[in-house]
């Protein structure tokens, strides 16, 4: 068996799993590169394999460093099944629609831009502003590709093992990361007729996180690809971390300025919501106006209220009650860019808007607003990819430029870790502990390089697997 590492091979975005079985051929996720130039790039180049030939591809969740470049695989002839959960679908056809959409936007900018006769030269033709990620190239694809990808989704729930054919029988599990996450169990026979399983964590949730489950254990496997995110580092408590916001977002209130948290639309919005929720019903913060300025969260929410099965203990216990975590009074939706605009006037309200890492969307306008004055507080509640405008406010830089302004950073720059929808090293030693002595190999995947690497070392030496860390288009005979 062949299997090469497309993507998330030391780096964290961009995963793409290939696998060649002698009989079918298979991917597993076909995401997005995110990050600085030279990784966003990556997402022109061609494939290091022929779409067409493709059978399978296997979603493990929505995100875009997960889905991507669906679209650009159908474009280039890809014409297989897409199996994934209900929600994965769901979430992933809002994900693929809004990256369709700021390409044609941002490009269409650029164009505009470089037409422009009026701005100097050597301005027209610098590279791309903050917030313009795809401008110097033409559209990935369009809203049109989308649609057609859409077509070859099919849906299957956890649990319940399909066999696809002779050769193929894949089973999800609950990942416990996104609504609708899914690890994947796939056996699968070898050259010779051995039946093989492999397994693929996709991204690991924490356990104890807010409206999705703790991940599932799988006893079993011949080799493994795991995550590695936050491989090197252990996240504070769920109870410190809610007590941590809550105080945060106190303190900024007595400022009076802006509190803007740049959010994930999927998964993250929504359980900021559910903690924003509590505090609300239990009188801690209920005089703090909310607005939610994000279609994508607002449409990604929808979803989150079709799907309650997906859900925990808590979260299905509050909605029996008749306590619906996305509704309370001082939490308000914004309907259009008007709207959004309105709000820079207003003082003493908090405003969660996307893109979580400040690449794009309407929170980039927010801080090209708000960032130089000091009464302003902004609140990190995700992972920031290096090169990002959110790695480096969170680094620490004080001179910025968003959208053409050289902007003085005297905002208040806050970060909590611990709502981490990864597992912490600790959480992904646990989950790979339940495989005993049974993986012959473990491929960290989805990690800066040296944190894959620091985890792979610490596996290694913890829980005795053959564990390695792939670069990217490493290709590797498994027997
Ligand atoms: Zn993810």
């Amino acid at each position: 068996m062949k299997v090469k590492f497309c993507g998330a091979a030391s780096t964290v975005t961009g995963s793409c799993h290939y696998v060649d079985t002698g009989h079918v051929k298979i991917l597993v996720d076909c995401g997005g590169f995110q990050g600085g130039h030279d990784l966003e790039k990556m997402n022109y180049e061609k494939f290091p394999f022929d779409p067409a030939e493709i059978d399978y591809l296997f979603l493990t969740h929505a995100h875009f460093d997960h889905v991507g470049r669906i679209p650009k695989l159908v474009k280039e002839g890809f014409r297989g099944k897409i199996i994934c959960t209900a929600p994965t679908r769901d979430l992933a056809r809002i994900v693929l629609e809004d990256a369709a959409h700021i390409q044609e936007e941002d490009y269409k900018h650029y164009i505009s831009k470089v037409k422009d006769k009026r701005i100097p030269r050597h301005v027209r033709e610098r590279a791309p502003e903050e917030g313009m990620q795809y401008a110097l190239h033409e559209p990935l694809y369009t809203a049109d590709d989308v649609r057609l990808a859409m077509d070859l989704f099919e849906t299957y729930e956890y649990a319940s093992s399909v066999e696809l054919s002779e050769y193929i029988e894949f089973r999800m599990r609950d990942a416990g990361h996104i609504l609708g996450s899914a690890i994947f169990e796939l056996w699968v026979h070898n050259k010779v007729g051995r039946l093989r399983k492999l397994v693929f964590s996709g991204d690991l949730g924490q356990p104890g996180q807010r409206i999705v489950r703790d991940p599932d254990l799988i006893r079993e496997a011949d080799y493994v690809w795991v995550e590695s995110t936050y491989g090197d580092r252990l996240h504070p408590t769920k109870d410190e971390t809610v007590l941590e916001f809550l105080s945060i977002l106190k303190k900024a209130q007595e400022k009076n300025g802006k509190i803007l948290i740049p959010s994930f639309a999927i998964e993250r919005t929504q359980e900021i919501l559910y903690e924003l929720n509590a505090f609300y019903e239990g009188g801690l913060l209920d005089d703090l106006e909310i607005y939610l300025d994000s279609p994508m969260a607002r449409a990604a929410t929808e979803v989150f209220v079709r799907y309650p099965r997906f859900y925990d203990e808590d979260a299905q216990r509050l909605l029996a009650k008749g306590d619906d975590p996305f509704v309370f009074p001082t939490l308000h939706f914004t309907h259009d860019v008007d709207e959004s605009k309105r709000l820079v006037n207003r003082k003493g309200i908090a405003i969660i808007a996307g893109s979580g890492m400040a690449t794009g969307g309407r929170i980039v306008d927010h801080l090209r607003n708000h960032l130089e004055q000091k009464e302003t507080t902004v609140v990190f509640v995700g992972y920031q990819v290096r090169g990002t405008l959110g790695r480096r406010l969170l680094d620490g830089e004080k001179q910025v430029k968003i959208r053409g302004r050289e902007l003085q950073v005297n905002a208040d720059i806050k970060s909590i870790s611990g709502f981490s929808a990864h597992g912490d090293q600790r959480d992904l030693r646990y989950w790979l502990r339940a495989f005993g002595n049974s993986p012959r190999k473990v491929f960290v995947v989805h990690g800066e390089k040296d944190v894959a690497h620091g985890f792979a070392e610490n596996i290694r030496k913890e829980l005795r697997l053959d564990a390695v860390v792939p670069e990217m288009f490493d290709e590797v005979e498994i027997e």
